[in-house]
């Protein structure tokens, strides 16, 4: 095996022909204390609702040599997922094909390409992947703590290479915000950079915006999200749906940054036909059949069709009250 570090250059170059709207590489270290603070105390707090997973393997999340002895490098890399078109109901994240498979496709192609020897996660380990997109460069993290890739917004799912070499030139540290906006704890398995953002500046922090935003970052249980999502059993009685009922992307749409979205090329992120022309009265009569159909291969089979229909029956009722004014 060769020893030669690894060219960040024709890395990111491949990237970017293989589709990634951004490429950077950063040192693995430990994550720094400010964030894992944070982390720490967000889940004291029980922010994380039933996600339990948060809950485990905290250290293994905070050292990356935890996860994959021997790990020298972090590559971090965005697609962007911003829809030509969308159905209103639904997160936009969601609108096309499951990103996990889609970017685990495209970086394993990079991996192979390149002969680079790691290991690849979307969203499916504990890796603060916002902490590392942050590190490597790729883009600035928001008032509402999204990375934000500049040309593309917040509209970006992230994943990470972790890999067994070093690399010659590493993004040299950015500027903060550590600490406090940034604090990324939770990147479930539900919208990469978007679904469930951390909060704790701007007018989130406040809770004007929305009540689930606190100073010490997103309240799980209490944001549409989570709730639609990652939760199980019965909403609560307090949940409102009457955009969408599957995610929320009201946080996403108040992102400055969010003007810089623009439409993706990836056919796997645009909705299908049928997703498109679904109305309030197919929602309300939608069959398993036809749901398996729909969704065939998205990520909107996490919350199953028991889960989708809950939602459905909350944001009709709510919905109907909003039309009779
Ligand atoms: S605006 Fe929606 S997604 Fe954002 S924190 Fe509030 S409920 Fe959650």
């Amino acid at each position: 095996m060769s020893s030669a570090p690894l060219n960040s250059n024709d890395i990111k170059a491949q990237a970017k022909r293989l589709g990634f709207v951004a490429c950077g590489l950063a040192k693995a270290e430990p994550v720094a204390d400010s964030c894992a603070r944070r982390f720490r105390r967000w889940l004291q707090l029980d922010y994380c609702a039933q996600m339990d997973y948060m809950r485990r393997n905290v250290e293994m999340r905070l050292q990356p040599q935890l996860l994959v002895p021997g790990v020298k490098t972090i590559v971090s890399l965005a697609m962007n997922f911003m829809p030509a078109r969308h159905q209103p109901a639904i997160s936009l994240y969601a609108q096309g094909k499951d990103y996990h498979d889609v970017m685990r496709e495209r970086m394993q192609q990079l991996m192979a390409d390149m002969h680079l020897e790691g290991r690849v996660f979307v969203d499916t380990a504990p890796v603060l992947e916002r902490y590392w997109a942050w590190r490597s460069g790729i883009g600035i993290i928001t008032q509402g703590g999204f990375i934000s890739v500049p040309g593309y917004g917040p509209t970006v799912f992230l994943g990470e290479l972790f890999l067994t070499a070093e690399a010659d030139q590493y993004s040299p540290l950015p500027a903060p915000p550590l600490g406090e906006c940034f604090s990324l704890a939770e990147q479930g398995s539900f919208g990469g950079n978007g679904a469930l953002p951390q909060r704790g500046s701007g007018e989130g922090a406040s809770g004007a915006f929305c009540p689930a935003l606190t100073p010490d970052g997103l309240d799980a249980r209490r944001c549409i999200s989570y709730h639609t999502i990652e939760h199980r059993g019965p909403l609560p009685d307090s949940l409102r749906l009457t955009a969408t009922f599957y995610g929320c992307d009201r946080c996403l749409r108040a992102t400055p940054q969010f003007a810089e979205a623009t439409p993706t090329a990836e056919t796997a992120f645009q909705p299908s036909e049928a997703l498109l022309q679904m109305k309030p009265a197919d929602w309300q009569a939608l069959t398993v059949e036809q749901y398996r159909s729909l969704f065939k291969g998205s990520a909107v089979k996490r919350a199953k069709y028991e889960g989708l229909m809950r939602n459905i029956a909350r944001w009709l009722e709510h919905k109907t009250a909003q039309d009779k004014g």
